[in-house]
């Protein structure tokens, strides 16, 4: 990608590092604060019902009582009753007994006057008839609510069921019976066609009409009580919420955003610092034994790159050869580690040519035009053959198949072998086989994991080692860590391993150190 490109990018993860945060803050606070005046219109929905529906139980229990003076409702003794439920109740301002649209006594009046209660304005499916905004003449200011069941009703204060939040006079309020679109009490602007929303649910909330509306079912009538609460509620307790969490979410999106910048200047200046390590001569190589099966005998090493930065800090490979691949600076890496191997073992391979080091190459390597030429000045420099080079290819990277044939072809041809490395954990295992002359196959060491795990890639080794054995290639089993997996190894064949249980990466020295070692046991043992 280019740097520019980058460059670009990182910006844009930036600003969205910060804005993120941000946005989900203002999300978030406008999540709590409808929450919140949901619960608050909820709150005034659950009061008015419950409000209508002890109204109503009341009503009925008065019609209740008075049921056995059905023969002479207006006699002395029905209304002293009236007056005594009157009297007693907390809701009902007045009950009477009613013929057609008239009462024609009442506990407010007695038998004495006749008061016209007009027509009614809805009548129930359970038999409750309701008549709003009744005016008597001894208080013509007021309007009533008249609740009849039967032959008696019952005078409310127009504005009972909804007498609650007072304190809050723009919330809307209403009781609204559910087959009959208009309210029996209400306050405010109220939509009867919200208590559509409600479905076969016992309590609704939405946003409507610039309100958070709640419509609450009564449990024991056929009404529901609506709230309306303004928006502008909710809007002010966002802000609230807002002053809250914005200030957290900046802080989280300007620290997101410094981790991103800082992440991206780190990735942006490793590709220098990997070519100014090489300037700087800052790689060194460690050796991991491999061992012939068989024997048990180390009969070659992998040369295994390390970059010990100036801080001392040990950098391995898996961090830095990725970027060096992006572009030729893996040439360089590979020539650097040549002469580094140079150096450490070729005193060495002079007197051992049948000792065999393994050194990684990358694609790249394969299509630089000198790569042989510097090979073989590097292998005259130390004074050894070439059969003493295992070189080993990865399928990181594309390998163009025609030069990776003649490449291959052209380096044994003088006398290097050519391992593939990682074999079966890239796209184009099975085509490399077909475009590369190889001498080795170096089993990864996932699978060599999965031996006797009854994973489902724990079968896969066997189908490697029959098309390794298939194509006559020597194998080098990666990663051998136990004892069984090198016992079953060697069942199947396998020639070499390397790994944990043979040895972990170390310096040439310490190579030697341990051969040497190895030879006087042997000699030992012998004599
Ligand atoms: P690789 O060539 O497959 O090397 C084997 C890796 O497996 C090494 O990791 C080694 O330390 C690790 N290993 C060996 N035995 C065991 C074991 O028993 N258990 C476990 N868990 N790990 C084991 P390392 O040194 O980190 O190298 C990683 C990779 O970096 C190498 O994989 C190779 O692809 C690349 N690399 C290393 N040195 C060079 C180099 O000089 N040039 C290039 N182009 N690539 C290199
Ligand atoms: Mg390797
Ligand atoms: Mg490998």
């Amino acid at each position: 990608m280019k740097k520019t490109a980058v460059v670009l990018l990182t910006l844009l993860l930036a600003t969205a590092g910060i804005g993120g945060p941000i946005l989900l803050a203002i999300e978030e606070s406008q999540r709590q604060a409808f929450k919140a005046e949901s619960a608050h219109a909820l709150g005034y929905a659950r009061d008015v019902v419950m409000r209508g529906d002890e109204t109503a139980a009341q009503v009925a229990a008065a019609v209740k009582r008075l049921a056995p003076y059905a023969d002479a409702p207006c006699a002395p003794a029905s209304i002293d009753l009236m007056r005594e439920i009157d009297l007693g109740s907390t809701y009902i301002q007045a009950v009477g007994y009613v013929e057609g649209n008239r009462m024609l006594c009442s506990s407010i009046v007695g038998s004495a006057r006749v008061l016209e209660l007009g027509e009614p304005a809805y009548r129930s499916e359970t038999g409750a008839v309701v008549r709003t905004d009744v005016h008597f003449p001894f208080a013509p200011q007021y309007a009533f609510l008249v609740l009849q069941y039967g032959s008696y009703a019952a005078i409310l204060h127009a504005q009972l069921p909804i007498d609650t939040a007072k304190s809050e006079p723009d919330v809307s309020l209403a009781v609204v019976p559910l087959d009959f679109y208009a309210p029996i009490s209400a306050r405010g602007h109220i939509d009867p066609a919200w208590s559509k929303r409600l479905g076969s649910a016992r309590e609704a909330v939405f946003e409507e009409d610039g309100h958070v509306v709640a419509v609450v079912r009564s449990s024991s009538f056929g009404t529901v009580g609506i709230a309306a609460v303004p928006l502008h509620y909710l809007e002010d307790r966002s802000q609230d919420f807002a002053a809250r969490l914005v200030p957290v979410g900046m802080l989280a999106g300007i620290a997101l955003a410094c981790a991103i910048l800082y992440l991206a200047r780190q990735q942006m200046a490793l590709p220098y610092a990997v070519r100014s390590a090489l300037r700087r001569k800052e790689f060194f190589l460690e050796y991991q034994p491999v061992v012939e099966l068989r024997s048990g005998r180390m009969t070659g090493v992998e040369a295994l790159v390390r970059w010990r930065r100036p801080t001392g800090e040990i950098v391995m490979p898996e961090l830095f050869i990725p970027i060096a691949e992006q572009d030729d600076t893996i040439v360089k890496l590979t020539h650097q580690v040549l002469e580094l191997v140079c150096r450490d073992t070729g005193f060495y391979l002079e007197t051992h040519p049948d000792f065999h080091i393994g050194i990684n190459v990358a694609p790249a390597d394969f299509h630089s035009p000198d790569f042989l030429d510097k090979l073989q000045a590097t292998l005259e420099q130390m004074g050894a053959h070439p059969s003493s080079i295992i070189l080993e290819v990865t399928e990181r990277g594309m390998l163009d198949p025609v030069v990776a044939r003649e490449t291959s072809g052209a380096l044994r041809r003088h006398g290097f072998a050519i391992a593939i490395d990682d074999f079966g954990t890239g796209y184009s295992s099975l085509s490399y086989l077909e475009s590369l002359e190889l001498d080795f196959l170096k089993i990864d060491r996932s699978f060599i994991e999965a031996i006797g795990t009854g994973a489902p890639t724990s079968q896969v080794v066997g189908h490697i080692i029959a098309i390794a054995r298939d194509l006559g290639l020597r194998m080098i089993a990666e990663g051998v860590e136990s004892q069984a997996q090198a016992e079953f190894l060697l069942r199947q064949g396998v020639q070499y391993a390397q790994g944990w249980l043979f040895g972990q990466p170390m310096s040439f020295a310490e190579v030697l150190r341990r051969m040497e070692e190895a030879e006087e046991l042997a000699a030992r043992v012998a004599g």
